[in-house]
């Protein structure tokens, strides 16, 4: 009688769990302890995939990659106040980067956190959440858990996508209901990302303006890569004729060898376009807010751009064609549109930009087969573009400065959402938990390249990937440092100097204490032959890829953000 009774109920925990796979999220991505231990037990015994890190940033990053590529939520798992805040900074670059994810975070009992009374990690974390995600709901009795969960997945997938925080009280989890009303409160989100058309007008004005453009580009960003729109955009790139340029994270969206690309000519196409057309990329610092040095002549250039926020439309520059809508509905709409005889942008202007990209290739090309002892970042990046090629399903992790700025214009993609980097902040550490997700959601082989820095704020994920034994390969460029290794502290002091690091560091000795394989790369050969052995093992390994300590330059490509003292220079 006593099994019967406990057959009837549910709780808290069990809702939660049911809730979310009644709504197709079946992996969750986070950091055990107080209150949601059991938790992620019961969610395993469940079936859902519980993937359990070191450190709750990174299983933060994990999660937002995973709705990045899938477009469902991914689900980041904390304990209270400090795992929550830790938790926090990956949702906010997912929201900064409209990605959707939703924070579940356990917090502690309301009547001793409202009245302060000092509670095991006290914290209003509904309020600090707040400003930093596009929602937070807080789920006080078991009958709502459907309608928060319900309520976080849409926020999270619905308009411009992004972050969002579920508080769960530790009280919550415990809570006992009847398991038929339990299932019963359950609700299963119908059409979380509606599809979303611009107007006929809107259509028409933006298809007036390519039409009048002597010298039109588009830019493809990855909010573009998002929508999963890959054949559409495609076709609506071939049909018009005119040139793109991908984003970072929207190379592969076409093959990067396509005859259009203009991405080996990126100065010349910005500053000479006539019509810029924007899909799903922003004008932000990434595109020099539109204007300045690198846009050309001042208010010459016309802009197009889709988006799906319509807030995004003239905040920098002036949109003279707004489509605001969902990528998919919209480059769709637009093709059907066109048709087939629609006249294709003038060839003059792709042969202009086809001569520029053909002649930048080829000065770049000896600089890629260097082959010194030891690597400078042009001959192991040549290396890394090369294994690439040769396994373009590999997804391709990629953080650092210099490591970052070089790989992205040489490392070539050709298949669509397969590069992930640090995205719009630019952040450093997501690269261990972008591993993370890219072998959970993808199943494919991954490869990371990031610099000796970037590598350190997320490193002891190395244990992460061994303990499930993903197909991770990651590829430590060592340089002794940030930016370089070579820096001196000033005053003769015992203390190196801070962007420096222990000289000559084997971080391949860390995979190896975990039992994945550590390979030690002092030339071109050993990186490329131990990069292909692990994409085709499949294998945790990390390659520690000594390069010439003096070969990085100041902040990368984007030293003219870094300010610097001209008084306290002597
Ligand atoms: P990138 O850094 O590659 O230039 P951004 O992150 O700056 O890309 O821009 C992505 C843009 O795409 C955002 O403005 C976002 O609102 C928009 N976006 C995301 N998903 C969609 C979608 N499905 N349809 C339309 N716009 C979208
Ligand atoms: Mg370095």
């Amino acid at each position: 009688a006593e099994q019967d009774v406990e057959q009837e109920l549910t709780d808290g925990f069990h809702l939660v769990i049911d809730a979310l796979r009644l709504n197709g999220i079946n992996t969750i991505y986070g950091v055990p302890g107080i209150p949601v231990t059991d938790l992620g037990r019961l969610a395993q015994a469940r079936g859902m995939r519980v993937i359990s890190f070191r450190h709750e940033q990174h299983a933060g990053y994990a999660a937002s990659v995973a709705g990045y590529l899938t477009q469902t939520p991914g689900v980041c798992l904390t304990v209270s106040a400090p795992g929550f805040l830790n938790g926090l900074t990956a949702l906010a670059n997912a929201t900064t980067n409209c990605f959707p994810m939703i924070l579940i975070s356990g917090s502690s009992e309301r009547e001793i956190v409202d009245l302060q009374k000092g509670d095991y990690e006290e914290m209003d974390q509904l309020a600090i959440a707040k400003p930093l995600c596009k929602a937070a709901y807080r789920i006080l009795h078991a009958e709502d858990i459907g309608l928060g969960v319900a309520r976080a997945i849409r926020a999270a997938v619905t308009g411009r996508p992004g972050g969002v925080y579920l508080d769960v009280p530790a009280s919550l989890l415990g809570q006992v209901m009847e398991a038929t009303e339990g299932e019963k409160s359950l609700i299963k989100v119908v059409d979380p990302a509606p599809a979303h058309l611009p107007s006929s007008e809107a259509l028409d004005r933006a298809l007036d303006t390519l039409k009048a453009a002597k010298k039109p580009l588009i830019i493809l960003g990855k909010g573009a890569a998002y929508s999963q729109a890959d054949a559409d955009i495609r076709a609506f790139v071939e049909n018009s004729g005119i040139p793109y340029l991908p984003m970072s994270m929207a190379k592969g969206l076409l093959p990067d060898d396509h005859p259009q690309s203009a991405g080996a000519a990126r100065s010349m196409a910005l500053k000479e376009a006539d019509t810029v057309m924007l899909i799903g990329a922003r004008l932000n610092w990434l595109l020099s807010h539109g204007k300045g040095k690198a846009w050309g002549e001042p208010g010459t250039k016309k802009f197009v751009q889709i988006d799906i926020d319509a807030r995004e439309m003239d905040s920098n520059v002036p949109i003279h064609a707004p489509l605001v809508g969902d990528i998919a509905s919209t480059v769709k709409a637009l093709n059907e549109r066109m048709g087939a005889d629609w006249p294709k942008a003038p060839g003059e202007w792709m042969d202009q930009l086809a001569a520029k990209r053909d002649a930048n290739v080829a000065k770049m090309a000896p600089k890629l087969m260097n082959n010194a002892v030891p690597m400078d970042f042009h001959g192991a990046l040549g290396q890394v573009k090369r294994v690439i090629k040769e396994n373009p399903d590999t997804m391709f992790v990629n953080e650092g400065a210099n490591t970052l700025d070089f790989a992205r214009a040489i490392v070539d993609m050709y298949k669509p959402r397969k590069r992930i980097d640090v995205g719009t902040w630019g952040v450093m550490g997501i690269g261990l938990g972008s591993c993370v997700a890219a072998a959970v959601e993808t199943g494919n082989p991954v490869l990371a390249v990031v610099g000796d820095s970037a590598f350190g704020f997320s490193g002891m994920e190395v244990e992460t990937v061994c303990r499930y034994n993903l197909p991770v390969c990651i590829v430590v460029f060592n340089n002794n440092g940030i930016y370089r290794g070579t820096d001196v502290n000033p005053t003769g002091g015992e203390d190196v100097a801070p962007t420096v690091f222990v000289k000559d560091s084997r971080y391949d000795q860390m995979m190896a204490a975990f039992g994945g394989v550590g390979v030690h790369a002092t030339s071109t050969d050993e990186l490329y032959r131990a990069m292909a052995e692990a994409i085709a093992s499949r294998k945790p390994t990390l390659i520690n890829a000594v390069i010439d300590e003096t070969a990085g330059t100041e902040s990368g490509r984007i030293g003219n953000l870094n300010p610097q003292s001209v008084v306290g220079k002597k």
